[in-house]
């Protein structure tokens, strides 16, 4: 394509947060404020579409109302045409775009079509979920890393080797956060417990810092049936590690903290 050509609309993929808007960055704020099309995401919370300007029009491309979502191709070609149009155009993502959002599939169909782009980075659910609860992700003691990882490959894909990760966290002690894993949680366990032992601490967060937050505590070899017990289900993250074995404790000081500011 000829430079002249070059649209003069751009694209902003932005990254929404876990859901709580004051955890939305300042960039993310300003770009909301200046969208004039605003595509937005499941696990996008209406409170921070509300944020937009009310001029702006609003796309809802998630599987909102019981229908199924909006096809891919069909989100990339409505942004590539909005972009065309001269419209500011924002792509709200939950969490960050960069992170099982399919931002990078994006940034690229918007480059092939000569369409520029820019990403504005938004809080990781999973990082999101543990603080929520005051505990870290990483500890000098017992984490010396995380793992971000899906537990839900693309249709086709073999998926995650859950063996090999296990033997890797045990080994170089990290902390697992699984994202889209609920619905596969027994064959993750049991795989998972082919490395790691059967106690290790894991922590299921669903609705992470949205008012309908909840969690529940557990150990690994007890992880699908706590699920099961709690009905929890998605939108959740699951983390596997050490640094979660203190989640009672913390949320007792959190409590007192809470009750004590009020
Ligand atoms: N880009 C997003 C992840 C998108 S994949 C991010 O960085 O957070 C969607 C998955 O994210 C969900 O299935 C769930 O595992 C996780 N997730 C998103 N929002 C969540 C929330 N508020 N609480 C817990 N998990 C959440």
């Amino acid at each position: 394509m000829h430079s002249s050509s070059l649209a003069t609309g751009h694209v902003t993929l932005v990254g929404a947060g876990p859901g709580d808007p004051e955890l939305l960055t300042l960039k993310a704020f300003k770009a909301l404020q200046a969208a004039t099309v605003l595509l937005v995401d499941d696990l996008v919370s209406d409170e921070i579409v509300a944020l937009a300007s009310p001029t702006a029009r609003v796309v809802w491309v998630g599987k909102r109302g019981g229908c199924k979502s909006t096809p891919q191709a069909f989100i990339e070609k409505l942004m590539v045409t909005a972009a065309q149009e001269g419209e500011t155009v924002v792509r709200l993502k939950g969490g960050d775009p960069f992170l099982f959002g399919r931002g990078g599939e994006e940034v690229e169909h918007l480059q092939a079509a000569g369409v520029r782009v820019m990403v504005v980075n938004g809080i990781t659910a999973g990082l999101a979920a543990v603080t929520s609860l005051q505990l870290p992700l990483t500890h000098r003691e017992h984490a010396h890393g995380v793992v971000f990882v899906t537990g839900h490959a693309k249709p086709g894909d073999t998926g995650t080797d859950w063996r090999a990760l296990a033997d890797t966290a045990h080994k170089a002690k990290l902390t697992l956060v699984i994202y889209m894993g609920v619905g596969g949680a027994a064959h993750i366990q049991a795989e998972l417990l082919h490395g790691l032992p059967a106690d290790t601490p894991a922590l299921v967060i669903q609705n992470a810092t949205l008012p309908q937050q909840r969690h529940a505590s557990t150990t690994l070899a007890d992880l699908s049936t706590t699920i099961a017990r709690e009905g929890l289900g998605s939108p959740a993250v699951i983390v596997v590690g050490q640094v979660v074995g203190g989640v009672a404790a913390a949320a007792e000081w959190a409590a007192r903290s809470a009750a004590g500011s009020r």
